[in-house]
């Protein structure tokens, strides 16, 4: 059975082929500059060469035929015809108050989609483009949306609860949602099979740590708490997002600066983070380490702010389970940089956690980091949020 994974933002459209027999990459590519000059294909197939096409692609629908041609292409392609392909998964943003489950897409599923708009502006469009584009290209074969805000449904009213009136959560479903949810759930569930825990009873916290970042906390695979809030604003200081700050700030800014509240929100999430508080620097953190070890004094504070909030959060969530059994680093950070992680485990000796340096020096593969002392197993868990899509399509479709 293969299964094509299809992840769309507004302008770039990634997939993957993957091949559910040995859970195998069969190809997988990425469409850039949809709707921009300058479109650009690139597809790898397994063990072959890359092949580039540079041909305008004016939406979504035209991107996916590009796919389907580099698939099925007699020199780079994969596969002889579509009908190879068994079903199609879909990375959905946002499925507001109504779905958690992956679902196979019927016209009710697309309403929803339709109707999150406002909850997703940049996200649920496209990937509701790219859902159509494949009813298109392939018509018959079954769609199935996996919700990024899926993971999050499992929490209990007092964590999705925000503290304002409550005619705001009935007229307009304003609550947290959280996202990354399809890394929270492959990751804390890569967790409990790898650690050897007890998968109904678990507590699991999973620290996403990427240019987006989000911590979840988890009980038996479930989620009870998440970072990331209406929006992916909220939370961990991130590459560009600010995370959790006083909403005062917004109307102070709004008030010094002539701005207006969107102005002041685009700030906040494309020119904050540790871009803004280093100054300009970079908003990757590769770049912020190499300024932080060259004395900059801003780089190094940016730095040691976001590691303490990560070591904040770990410490709410685990008062919130009354616990925590495993704590699982993902995500570009979490997977790369093992400063970064014995950074934050050092905040966490009083839960007797306890990093081994010689395991931490490690590189995005499945590994235990913690020393055999450590009260909590601390691990990392490369996140793979492709292979869960295509995990939950086979299981929907099957
Ligand atoms: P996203 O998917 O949210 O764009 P990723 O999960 O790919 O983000 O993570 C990207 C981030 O990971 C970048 O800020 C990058 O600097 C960081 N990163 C990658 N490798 C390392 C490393 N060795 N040390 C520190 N940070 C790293």
């Amino acid at each position: 059975m293969k299964i094509l994974v299809v992840n769309c933002g507004s302008s770039s459209l990634k997939y993957q082929l993957i091949d559910m027999a040995d859970e195998s990459v069969i190809a997988k590519g990425l469409c850039e500059r949809i709707g921009i000059e300058g479109s650009k294909l690139t597809h790898q197939p397994a063990g072959k060469d890359k092949y580039v096409v540079e041909k305008p692609m004016p939406d979504h629908t035209v991107a996916i035929k590009m796919v389907m041609e580099a698939l099925q292409d007699a020199e780079h392609g994969v596969i002889a015809n579509t009908d190879e392909i068994s079903a199609i998964g879909h990375r959905v943003l946002h499925g507001g108050k109504i779905y958690s489950e992956s679902i196979v897409v019927d016209d009710d599923v697309k309403r929803v989609i339709r109707e999150c708009f406002d909850l997703g502006p940049l996200h649920n469009p496209a990937n509701l483009m790219g859902i159509e584009a494949c009813e298109a290209a392939m018509p018959g074969k079954p769609n199935v949306a996996v919700w990024d805000t899926g993971f999050g449904m499992a929490m209990p009213e007092k964590a999705y609860m925000y503290a304002i009136p409550h005619e705001y959560y009935e007229k307009y479903s304003i609550r947290r949602y959280g996202f990354h949810g399809t890394s929270h759930m492959f990751v804390s569930g890569e967790a409990i099979k790898f650690g050897g825990l007890d998968p109904e009873n678990a507590k699991v916290i999973v620290c996403h740590l990427g240019n987006g970042a989000s911590v979840s906390a988890s009980i038996g695979g479930k989620c009870v708490d998440t970072s990331m809030g209406l929006t992916p604003l909220e939370g961990l200081i991130m590459g560009t997002r600010s995370g959790d700050i006083d909403p005062a700030v917004v109307q102070f800014i709004c008030n010094k600066e002539g701005k207006d509240v969107n102005e002041v929100l685009n700030i906040l999430n494309k020119k904050s983070g540790v871009l803004g508080m280093s100054g300009g620097v970079s908003s990757d953190f590769r770049d912020i380490e190499a300024a932080k070890r060259e004395g900059n004094h801003l780089a190094e504070v940016a730095l040691d702010a976001f590691i303490y909030r990560v070591a904040k959060y770990i410490g709410a969530y685990t008062a919130a389970m009354n616990g925590v059994d495993a704590i699982a680093f993902t995500a570009g950070v979490g997977e790369n940089d093992k400063a970064s992680r014995k950074a934050i485990c050092s905040y966490l000796g009083y839960l007797g956690v306890e990093i081994d340096d010689e395991a931490n020096d490690v590189r995005g593969k499945n590994a235990v980091i913690s020393s055999a002392d450590s009260k909590v197993k601390v691990m990392l868990i490369p996140t793979n949020e492709e292979l869960a899509i295509a995990r939950e399509t086979k299981r929907l479709t099957e």
